[in-house]
């Protein structure tokens, strides 16, 4: 696996220590505090709706999923395919905690919505909060040094792997639905269509 910036110091223990993706996810969904739960309609056809959650995660725990070698992002750096099917695992396990909040906005099948192909997980990012709750915590710094080596992330010039390579240290978890309709059908913005391979190459999208 990666490397580590030795800055992170005592983090690293926890983040190289074994254990699994199933096991982070169990640990997100019951020591996990949903602080809201929207129903946001997209952009490009309001006809498709998406369930978004938020959740407070004690930051040990944020670390773990997000930066550690068994991590989310650790599953994609590995292949597309098996980020893909971590992400799929993960949407799985939370859906039904996630499903006893009811989103607020337009109607959605929240179900349907977290079954999506294209739900995911990720940090909360600038200027894609919906409340006050999920505000953005997270800021970009792409003059940082990398904290993350792995021979990939930090050699990019790419924006995306400037924020890639980082490990930030946050609290919460934003979980996206995929936008679907009335039919269950599913709509993916062309932006995100790439986005398991930009996790891969670039460790952001
Ligand atoms: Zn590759
Ligand atoms: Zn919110």
């Amino acid at each position: 696996m990666w490397n580590y910036n030795s800055s992170l110091g005592s983090r690293i223990k926890a983040l190289t220590a074994p254990t699994n993706l199933d096991a982070i996810a169990s640990r997100i969904a019951s020591e996990g505090k949903v602080i809201c739960a929207h129903a946001e309609p997209c952009d490009l056809d309001r006809r498709f709706v998406r369930a978004v959650y938020c959740a407070y995660l004690d930051p040990m725990l944020f670390d773990l999923f997000f930066n550690s070698w068994s991590g989310y992002r650790a599953a994609y750096f590995r292949s597309t395919e098996e980020g893909q099917k971590a992400n799929a695992r993960l949407l799985s396990r939370l859906s039904p905690e996630l499903q006893q909040y009811h989103p607020v906005g337009p109607s959605v099948d929240a179900a349907q919505s977290l079954k999506a192909p294209s739900a995911k997980a990720w940090l909360a990012e600038v200027a894609r909060g919906l409340c006050s709750c999920c505000a953005s915590e997270w800021k970009p710094s792409p003059e940082a040094p990398a904290e993350i080596l792995n021979g990939r992330w930090e050699l990019s010039p790419d924006l995306l792997a400037t924020f890639g390579r980082a490990a930030p240290l946050l609290r919460k978890l934003r979980v996206f639905g995929g936008f679907v309709n009335e039919h269950g059908q599913e709509l993916v913005p062309p932006a995100k269509v790439r986005r398991a391979q930009d996790i891969h190459d670039w460790g952001w999208s």
